[in-house]
């Protein structure tokens, strides 16, 4: 396995970043998941667009979106597989033993890995940590994952594949890698950003190729949807047929089933859409 690691393509066995890297030590990093087919990235703009706004948000110099394209390209060529996971991770770079952040600047690094393809059904559970719509990460991709790293167990634990968070305000804001759409009345409906929500590329793709409604929703909307779905990178559009004791139609409801076509006639036939 081929990774790009600070300006050079290595081996995974020789590919190292410092033990101090910030990334490490206290978490300052950010990354992004970028889904390939047949060695095609799919929307990296949209995916290297927000690895700008992470940084930006974390206070990181802007990544050079060149370079990182060139490390995307290059990690893909030497790697070659027909279902990818291109991971590109930017951190704060070598630090001294210290929370401040040293002056030798980001580390890059581009991994890719193989992904299978996930079911079309999942069953999910909520869990009783909330996501701080008003903290200083919100929205923000950071390595900063322990949080959902733990949510994720225990959804593992119940035998679901995902994790859903309310907000402060016990609003339904997202999985801990993915967002969250419902069906009410027939209207597909997702959380604002502003529930505190990770700006999902999927998500955003679904609300324009579907006509989800963007609307505060109280996290027990879960207990009565019609219909549940689950938006990433590497889900694509999924349907949930269990949230925690509840069981939902087997199999993907009318408004789901159509997004799901949608998405994937349209992802397929626009790679940077
Ligand atoms: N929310 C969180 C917390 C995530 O980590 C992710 C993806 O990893 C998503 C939502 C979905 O975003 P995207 O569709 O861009 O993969």
């Amino acid at each position: 396995m081929w990774m790009w690691v600070n300006g050079e393509l290595r081996d995974a066995a020789d590919a190292r970043v410092s033990v101090l890297d910030h990334g490490l030590t206290v978490g300052d990093g950010i990354f992004e998941t970028v889904r390939t087919t047949g060695g095609r990235p799919f929307a990296l703009t949209r995916h290297l667009d927000r690895l700008t706004r992470s940084a930006r948000g974390l206070g990181l110099p802007d990544p050079d979106l060149d370079e990182v394209r060139r490390a995307c390209a290059a990690v893909i060529e030497a790697n070659p597989m027909e279902l990818g996971r291109l991971r590109i991770t930017y951190t704060g770079g070598l630090s001294p033993l210290g929370s401040d952040r040293g002056n030798d600047g980001p580390s890059l690094v581009v991994a890719l890995g193989e992904v299978t393809r996930r079911p079309d059904t999942t069953a999910v559970i909520t869990v009783p940590w909330t996501r701080n719509e008003r903290g200083a990460l919100a929205g923000l991709k950071t390595t900063s994952y322990a949080e959902n790293v733990v949510a994720l167990a225990r959804a593992h634990a119940q035998g679901a594949s995902e994790a859903l968070f309310a907000n402060t305000v016990g609003q339904l804001c997202e999985g801990t890698g993915s967002n969250v759409f419902v069906v009410l009345d027939g209207q597909l409906h997702t959380p604002p950003i502003a529930s505190g929500c990770l700006a999902g590329i999927t998500r955003a793709l679904a609300v324009e190729w579907s006509g989800a409604l963007e609307t505060e929703l109280h996290l027990d909307v879960l207990e009565h949807a019609e219909e549940i779905f689950l938006t990433s990178t590497l889900r694509d559009v999924q349907a949930v047929h269990r949230v925690d004791g509840r069981e939902l139609p087997g199999g993907p409801g009318p408004v789901t089933a159509k997004a799901m076509r949608v998405f994937e006639e349209r992802a397929g036939n626009d790679l940077d859409p």
